[in-house]
């Protein structure tokens, strides 16, 4: 049996990675984490008996604290309980599904504790890439992806490492020459700007294939998402940022291709579900059964393929911008994005207000290179400032 670490237990990939684990078993489950969903996190703390728990809200760590008072699980609060389970060395896989840019140290510390991480948590690659991926290296562990699009360029890549395990040939130049990275286009595909400014977030929920949290699925609407995982895919396969291109591919069936430098290009394809990426992550490099859907080659017929619109979906354009210039630009695009969408979901803000936050906040920033976790921190900051600075202009 290996031990696991699930931090983001309650949540949508949280609860997911628990079903699969009830199918294969090979796990157990010593700690747990959640925010502040305690019911949840208490059923589940009867089913496994984790030895230790980190609820992030204080005050309801203390509420579950006390209904645990006979148990043998003990509860912890904080960043310093994320931090205490995440570091455990006993640990053999941590599961990263938290939400937002508290997902950083905690995946950090499963590093270097000597522990492979599944990671489902975009903000850390996105905000802190350089210094996760020098980790991954130095401590030699796996960095396994659970992001639908990352999980199916690393089954495509299966096979190709090279002797260095970076994804050069025998003659050391790469043996990739394009990411194809797809896109459904979200619920607003083929709208202009002027028919995008009147959406509400009731409009932007509805995700034509993806049944996701709430967050996730405006960033999908706005094609922010994409962006996100443009920087994600820079930092998993080292690849410079011109050599990913956003395909739209509206029915979300190919989750995305690798083109190589023989010219072919190898596609992974199979029904939007995200068990299918959680569950190669999880018993890499095993393909184990799932009872998902099957897609029908004839039913399909045909796939439609469509460049994104840039000119319309600007936060996808200002986020390669970022991923471009790399450094701390990328944690102000996040955290500007992340403000204003919280705004947009209370329905206080437009959509397309969004991406005006955004663009006002990159636009402010004084870039650095290879920040540090302070100066990340420093830049979300700076990005919430911004953005209320620039709603109260
Ligand atoms: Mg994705």
């Amino acid at each position: 049996m290996k031990n696991l670490c699930l931090l983001g237990s309650t949540g949508s990939i949280g609860k997911q990675t628990i079903d699969i684990i009830k199918r294969h078993g090979e796990y157990k489950i010593t700690s747990l984490s959640a925010k502040s969903r305690i019911d949840d996190l208490e059923q589940q703390i009867d089913e496994f008996k984790p030895k230790k728990v980190c609820v992030y809200d204080e005050t309801k760590a203390g509420i579950l604290a006390g209904r645990l008072k006979n148990s043998s699980t003990e509860v912890l609060s904080g960043m310093e309980g994320l931090l205490e389970i995440a570091g455990d060395k006993d640990n053999d896989l941590t599961v990263t599904a938290l939400v937002g840019m508290i997902g950083i140290k905690p995946t950090l510390a499963a590093i270097e504790a000597g522990c492979d991480v599944a990671l489902a948590n975009k903000e850390t690659l996105v905000t802190a890439g350089h210094i996760i991926m020098k980790a991954v290296k130095e401590n030699k562990v796996k960095l396994l992806p659970i992001d639908s699009e990352h999980s199916a360029i690393f089954q495509c890549l299966q096979g190709k490492y090279g002797p260095n395990g970076d994804y050069t040939s025998w003659y050391g130049s790469p043996v990739v020459e394009k990411i194809l990275l797809t896109c459904s286009g979200g619920p607003f595909r083929g709208l202009s700007y002027d028919e995008l400014r009147g959406k509400t977030a009731a409009d932007a929920l509805k995700h034509p294939n993806w049944d996701m949290g709430a967050k996730i699925t405006i960033d999908s609407s706005t094609l922010v998402n994409k962006a996100l995982e443009v920087m994600e895919a820079k930092w998993l396969f080292s690849v410079d940022v011109d050599k990913i291109q956003v395909v739209i591919q509206p029915k979300s069936i190919i989750h995305s291709a690798v083109q190589f430098v023989d010219g072919s290009i190898v596609a992974q394809i199979g029904v939007p579900d995200m068990r299918l990426p959680i569950q190669y992550a999880l018993y890499y490099p095993e393909r184990l059964p799932l009872d998902c859907g099957r897609v029908d080659l004839f039913e399909l017929a045909k796939i439609e393929f469509a460049k994104p619109d840039y000119d319309t979906f600007k936060g996808l354009k200002f986020g390669i911008d970022a991923a471009k210039q790399g450094g701390s630009i990328c944690t102000v695009f996040n955290a500007a994005n992340e403000y204003a969408v919280g705004r947009f979901l209370k329905g206080e803000i437009g959509f397309t207000q969004i991406y005006d936050i955004i663009e006002y906040c990159m636009s402010q920033h004084k870039n650095i290179a290879e920040p540090t976790l302070d100066e990340i921190l420093w830049a979300e900051q700076e990005a919430v400032e911004m953005s209320m600075k620039f709603l109260s202009l």
